[in-house]
Formats: structure tokens, C-alpha cells, sequence
């Protein structure tokens, strides 16, 4: 593995803080990374980001915070079509394209969603993402860009 930025072959092992902003909220995890000595850019292999992901599927799936971009975010961090969720759900995937276009979730189909994504990623692999609201001022909305 070399870096993107620069070439350099010789990474370092380290944890890092990792963020992404979904939902109006921004998730914050400790993953393992790997930091350019020269440039100082930091690395997250696509497979510690998919763990990340599930992470921040089951904190929006555990809080009452599921809305359209929750949901698109939620199905495809799980790795699910629409039509693969809709079979799930026992609904159909216009269903699914409809929430996740802004349309109201019923309550049934909440709960499970919830259920799913928790099962889904019920691993112990799986880090602790902690979650907190976005402040809705432009400035510091803008420093959560994911990194
Ligand atoms: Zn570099």
C-alpha cells in the first residue's frame, strides 16, 4: 500500500479519529489507519470504512433519528438494493424509493428497518460510533467535511 498523496511506501500504523456528517448529524469513530510519514495523510482501507459504516448504520438505526437520508445511507451501508430491503420488509422497493425520496416512514416499517440493520450489523468488529447533531450554522457545518 502506498499514499495517494505522494507515493511514499512506508506507512504507519496508527488510530485516528474518523468522521462522517449523515442525516444532520456527524458520527465519530477511533478506527485503524495508516498515516503518510511525508504528506501526513491518513488512510482508511475500504474494509475498516465498511466497518465504520456499520457502525454509523446501527447509531442512526438505535436512535429515533431515521429520515430519507438515513434510510439510503442505512441500506447501503448494509449492502442492500431497494428491492433486496423491500423483500425484507415485505413492502415493494417504489415503497422503499419513495421514503427514501422525503415520503413518511410508517411506523411499522421503522421498526423494521431498525431490526434489520441491528442484526446486520450485530459483529463484534463493529466500532462504537459515537453520534452528535450537527451545529446548522454554515462555519462549523463545514469543518465536518469527512476527512
Ligand atoms: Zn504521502
Amino acid at each position: 500500500m502506498q499514499c495517494v498523496g505522494c507515493n511514499e511506501h512506508e506507512l504507519i500504523e496508527v488510530s485516528a479519529e474518523h468522521r462522517l456528517r449523515v442525516a444532520g448529524f456527524a458520527f465519530i469513530a477511533q478506527m485503524p489507519m495508516r498515516r503518510c510519514p511525508r504528506c501526513g495523510l491518513k488512510h482508511l482501507e475500504d474494509a475498516e470504512l465498511e466497518k465504520f459504516e456499520h457502525g454509523v448504520a446501527r447509531a442512526l438505526a438505535l436512535s429515533a433519528h431515521i429520515n430519507h437520508e438515513a434510510l439510503q445511507f442505512m441500506r447501503e451501508a448494509i449492502g442492500a438494493s431497494r428491492v433486496q430491503l423491500a423483500h425484507e420488509l415485505n413492502t415493494t422497493d417504489d415503497g422503499i424509493a419513495g421514503w427514501e425520496s422525503g415520503q413518511p416512514i410508517p411506523e411499522p416499517m421503522l421498526h423494521g428497518i431498525t431490526r434489520l440493520v441491528l442484526h446486520k450489523t450485530d459483529r463484534p468488529s463493529v466500532p462504537q460510533v459515537k453520534m452528535r447533531p450537527l451545529a446548522k450554522t454554515r462555519d462549523s457545518a463545514d469543518r465536518w467535511k469527512c476527512a
